[in-house]
């Protein structure tokens, strides 16, 4: 029997409504290894454990892959073309995302600091750091 009052935590729908209300990342850290993710999951993808507690992520983190998109789908029209992002978080936690102001593959490069900024499009919006705030 799955102890499941800490599961219940964190369903889908919650995790998905949580970038729609929340400014901030959310995922989920391992209770056993302490794995950081923000990937939902029934249990931990490195050692198995079912016991996932909620964990804010960071806000910073660097591009590890980039593809840049001219043809969008209908939500993401009027700001083609922009970038698709995979950013690794300080702290743990790989997400994807976008970012509106690549519009070419010379804009942005891998391992660029970027932020997330909380939005009302869809997705997860990140931008470069200023210059200055770069570490
Ligand atoms: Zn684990």
């Amino acid at each position: 029997m799955v102890d499941d009052s800490a599961s219940a935590l964190h369903s889908i729908a919650d995790f998905v409504r949580g970038y729609e209300t929340d400014a901030r990342l959310r995922g989920f850290r391992c209770q056993n290894c302490s794995l950081v993710t923000a990937t939902w999951g029934l249990a931990c993808s490195r050692c198995g454990e079912p016991k996932l507690e909620e964990f804010a992520l960071s806000d910073r983190g660097r591009v590890v892959a980039f593809t840049v998109l001219s043809v969008p789908g209908e939500e993401f029209l009027n700001d083609a073309p922009y970038a698709y992002v995979v950013v690794d978080l300080d702290g743990g936690g790989r997400v994807t995302g976008w970012m509106p102001a690549v519009k070419a593959d010379s804009d942005l490069s891998i391992g660029a600091p970027v932020r997330f900024v909380p939005g009302y499009k869809p997705g997860v919006q990140f931008a470069k750091l200023p210059p200055g705030e770069e570490r």
